[in-house]
């Protein structure tokens, strides 16, 4: 009750800045974190130019510092995703250069143990629990789809066949959260289940003439969860949603140096991800017009940003000093939206 006291305040937008460590057999060099306070603030400093008024502060609703675990990330954020069993529409965001750990906060590493599952196995694992707590008195049925946006396409990650036909966006208001009607829809009943979909989902993202690795940074992944949950003695049901999204890249490519295929990403990604600033920044404003038609993204995602919906940005951060230019338009992209 609390929290949602809280969100209610806020416009139900929080932004958490979330700093990955460096990594073993990394250069490490500088970082550009000077400090971290207990109450979101962030000061960023630019050590190459000593000296000269360099730092800068900034405040999000929390800071997590490189020391901070999966699991204490989680537990911050588990009364959102519980909020979903209430009927709530929640989206929760990755949003940082390639590097940075968007991936490992939504997912966690490449063959992650339990310990470094990321938000969407423990939410999922999250929800089940709950939902096996509540069993005297409510079913819950929760679904899930899997999409990747890749050049203002909408691609279907859990189609059986590994097809990567285009899908299409449904565009009025949208109550349940189902917005791609015809990407595929499979239920879950338990962990394991979530587990095969998210390789399923994530060999599926591998089709294509780029590596993986590339490709993953040049396209949003969405997994969406859908929870349907029916009050046992009154028969009454409620809908809810999870978004859960690993956007591209927000690394800034050198227009010069880029042409082809490689530009147009880059212009796909410019686009969608500026479209998403305006927005969260819309709705931040309390504004009577917010753009969400402007980019695939921000239509995918319209039934939860906004409204009575709950949404979450990560905003990742490399402390390497060599990332201070990004680290800085970053942050500013954060700024804009907090
Ligand atoms: P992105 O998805 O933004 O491109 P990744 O999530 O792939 O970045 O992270 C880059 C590398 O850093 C990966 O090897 C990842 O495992 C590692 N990493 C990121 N965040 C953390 C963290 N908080 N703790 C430990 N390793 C991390
Ligand atoms: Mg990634």
């Amino acid at each position: 009750r609390l929290y949602n006291e809280v969100q209610e305040l806020r416009g139900n937008i929080r932004v958490y800045c979330r700093i990955r460590p460096f990594l073993p057999g990394e250069n490490v060099k500088q970082t550009t974190t000077e400090y971290i306070g207990d109450n979101g603030e962030l000061l960023i400093a630019n050590p190459s130019k000593q000296g000269k008024d360099v730092q800068r502060m900034f405040k999000f609703n929390k800071v997590f510092g490189p020391a901070a675990t999966q699991e204490e990330v989680f537990l911050d954020i588990q009364p959102l995703v519980r909020s979903v069993l209430d009927g709530y529409n929640v989206c929760i965001f990755a949003y940082g250069q390639t590097g940075s750990g968007k991936t490992y906060t939504m997912t966690g590493p490449h063959s992650a143990t339990e310990k470094e599952w990321g938000v969407n196995y423990r939410a999922l694992n999250d929800l089940f629990h709950i939902s096996w707590n509540r069993r005297d008195a409510y079913v819950y049925e929760v679904c899930v789809q899997m999409v990747e946006i890749y050049n203002e396409q909408v691609r279907d990650l859990l189609a059986s066949d590994g097809t990567q036909k285009k899908l299409g966006i449904l565009s009025n208001s949208l109550p349940n959260g189902l917005a791609v009607p015809d990407a595929s829809m499979l239920p879950v009943k338990s962990t394991s289940d979530v587990l095969e979909l998210m390789h399923i989902g994530h060999s599926n993202r591998a089709v294509g003439a780029t590596a993986l690795n590339e490709r993953s940074s040049r396209s949003h992944s969405i997994v969406t969860v859908h929870v349907r949950g029916m009050d046992l003695k009154t028969g009454a049901t409620l809908r809810g949603s999870l978004h859960l999204v690993d956007l591209a890249g927000s690394e800034r490519v050198d227009r010069s140096e880029v042409t082809g295929d490689r530009l147009k990403e880059a212009q796909h990604i410019n686009k969608s991800l500026s479209a998403l600033g305006d927005v969260i920044y819309a709705l931040s404003q309390k504004s009577a017009h917010v753009p969400y038609r402007n980019s695939k993204l921000t239509q995918v995602l319209q039934s939860s940003l906004g409204g009575h919906a709950k949404t979450l940005m990560f905003v990742q951060i490399n402390p390497d000093i060599g990332s201070y230019s990004e680290t800085s338009s970053t942050l500013k992209f954060a700024e804009r939206v907090s």
